[in-house]
């Protein structure tokens, strides 16, 4: 029998539907968004991402998908 394995998803931003308006930056609850010196946003601590989705639903023009889905042990699970 496979190990069970929790899929992770990470934001992707679409950086030609962006229009930089920094919702996603100030919503995050992990602070997992930099802001570059032209006002691009970009994903920096992915690590600190908790995958809750947040940042797509306040994204008006919907440049923010979810997807990637990093593979993680989940804590206490027995393997
Ligand atoms: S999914 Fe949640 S934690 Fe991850 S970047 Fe978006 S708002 Fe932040
Ligand atoms: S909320 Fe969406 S449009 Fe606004 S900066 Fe973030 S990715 Fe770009």
């Amino acid at each position: 029998m496979s190990a069970p394995v929790y899929c992770r998803d990470l934001p992707h931003i679409d950086t030609d539907v962006c229009i930089r308006c920094h919702s996603c930056v100030r919503e995050c609850p992990s602070k997992v968004f930099s802001v570059g010196d032209d006002k691009a946003v970009s994903v920096k601590a992915e690590n600190d991402c908790i995958s809750c989705g947040h940042c797509a639903a306040v994204c008006p023009p919907g440049a923010i998908s979810m997807f990637g889905g990093v593979p993680e042990r989940l804590p206490n699970t027995r393997y």
